[in-house]
């Protein structure tokens, strides 16, 4: 029996379900991010259906030096989830219960693999809200946006993913099972470590149950488009809005490439002759949201918006979220491969860093869409290209190298929301200083000696 048979045997006897057979494994492999060139199969996929299959996997593993991927939708943009040499891939996928909704205490206790859209459809019945949005609700988990902690549109008012974990269960290299808190709403006793685990892209720890904090649902929303003929006027604005006083829950900035691509694959209406578009959400209470609305409207036509559209209903808003939402596979209609950026810039910032990405498309010839969440500086450049054209691989590479150069120069870093992985590894000493860097690589060492989790992602 070969060393990988026995691995598969063992892994057999102590999990109900494992697959090993080359077909039902190919596709564990990929995952959204995209890097066509560097394939490697894991050894096996296992899908605990339990924390106590997990112990034990986690285990066997450690005995034998595996390598474990932690795998919920691999919806990521980084490689967060590619399997290593000599790994295994534990896909959460049969740990997808929801818990418990406590309203008196607003939190929600989940197992790992549950669907972020699902749980909101669940909190919706209570009148209840979990705000973190990766911007595929369908298909993205908690403990996927955990390890990430992903964020959103929403981010600018509500916070990102680490602002509503309020308790963790995780499962240790040497298979103890910790909690890293108390299922409150407060708790400083001892150290952050759950803000540790959350982020840490899976290579602390497997996460088997979390604790969320919950938040009332706003009683309205309201979309408003506000279309600009210069970038400028629409990057000052943003800050003219935030500056007077109140918060929408949603400011993206969409460029016209942006805007252009998405109306073509899903249409609904958006001018595609503007330079600029703001997508701004208000909520709250009916007559707050009204009076915010009037501010709004004011400020919108004295920094230039050209075009102001006001949703009226629910529908219309989904609608425009829907299309919103779709510039991902807007961008695949043009070229095989799309790639997500998401850097950050100090908010003063924004028109620089999207003239400096609009001045890459041209010079390296590669399609290039910006949009963002601006209240946040976080901008997301999506390229479409085709990655096995090798002059088109080589020139992205360049352009990469520039831009992540550029935002650290002036004051911005890698990643506000989707990760390092490995796509982003390679720039990370310009990000981190050397000490801090090396304290989170003791870190690392400390709670996984034989860099069993997810090597070779994050630091
Ligand atoms: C169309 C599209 C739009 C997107 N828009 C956004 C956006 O606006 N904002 C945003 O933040 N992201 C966005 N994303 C990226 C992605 O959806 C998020 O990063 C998401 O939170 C990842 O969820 P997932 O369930 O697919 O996790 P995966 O991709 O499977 O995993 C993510 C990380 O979690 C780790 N992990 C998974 N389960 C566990 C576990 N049980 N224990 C420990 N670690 C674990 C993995 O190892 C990996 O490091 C988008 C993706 C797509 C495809």
């Amino acid at each position: 029996m070969t060393s990988k048979e026995k691995i598969i045997r063992e892994l057999k006897d102590s999990c109900k379900n494992v697959l090993y057979k080359k077909e039902d494994i190919y596709v564990y492999a990929y995952d959204t991010s995209q890097n066509p060139e560097t394939i490697i199969m894991p050894l096996a996929v296992v899908l605990p259906e339990n924390r106590e299959e997990v112990v034990r996997i986690v285990k066997i593993c450690t005995k034998n030096k595996i390598k474990i991927v932690p795998r919920a939708q691999g919806t990521n943009h980084c490689g967060a989830t590619r399997p290593v040499e000599n790994c295994i891939v534990m896909h959460f996928s049969k740990m997808d219960k929801i818990i418990k909704i406590d309203k008196e205490n607003l939190i929600a206790i989940v197992e790992p693999n549950v669907v972020i859209g699902k749980l909101n459809k669940e909190l919706d019945k209570e009148n209840l809200f979990f705000p973190p949005d990766p911007s595929n609700l369908a298909v993205s988990t908690v403990a996927g946006a955990i390890a990430l902690s992903s964020g959103g549109p929403r981010t600018f008012k509500y916070g990102s993913t680490k602002d509503y974990v309020i308790n963790l269960e995780v499962v240790l290299a040497n298979g103890s099972i910790i909690e890293t808190s108390k299922n409150l709403a407060k708790n400083v006793t001892g150290y952050n470590i759950t803000s540790l685990f959350t982020g840490s892209e899976g290579t602390l720890g497997i996460i088997t149950k979390a604790t969320l904090k919950l938040i009332p649902k706003p009683q309205t929303r309201l979309l408003t488009l506000a279309y600009f003929d210069d970038l400028i006027d629409a990057a000052k604005c943003v800050n003219n809005i935030i500056n007077s006083g109140f918060m929408p829950s949603v400011v993206d900035l969409l460029d016209n490439t942006t805007i252009k691509t998405i109306e073509n694959y899903n249409p609904v209406g958006l001018l595609t002759d503007k330079e600029a578009m703001l997508l701004i959400e208000l909520d709250g209470f009916n007559e707050s949201v009204k009076h915010e609305l009037k501010i709004l409207k004011d400020i919108l036509l004295k920094s230039a918006s050209s075009k102001i559209i006001q949703t009226e209903t629910e529908a219309e808003n989904e609608n425009i979220w829907k299309t919103r939402r779709s510039a991902f596979s807007a961008l695949a209609q043009i070229k095989p491969n799309v790639v997500t950026e998401d850097i950050v810039v100090p908010r003063t910032k924004i028109v620089d860093f999207v003239k400096f990405c609009q001045s890459l498309s041209k010079k390296y010839e590669i399609v290039t869409a910006v949009m963002g969440h601006a209240a946040d500086g976080n901008i997301h450049p999506n390229f479409a290209l085709n990655l096995e054209d090798k002059k088109e691989k080589e020139n992205f590479e360049k352009l990469k190298d520039e831009l992540f150069n550029y935002a650290v120069t002036i004051g911005g870093t890698l990643s506000g929301e989707h990760g390092i992985g490995t796509h982003k590894k390679k720039y990370i000493e310009s990000a981190i200083d050397k000490n801090t860097l090396d304290l989170m690589k003791n870190m690392k060492k400390l709670l996984d000696k034989d860099n069993i989790f997810n090597p070779d992602k994050a630091i």
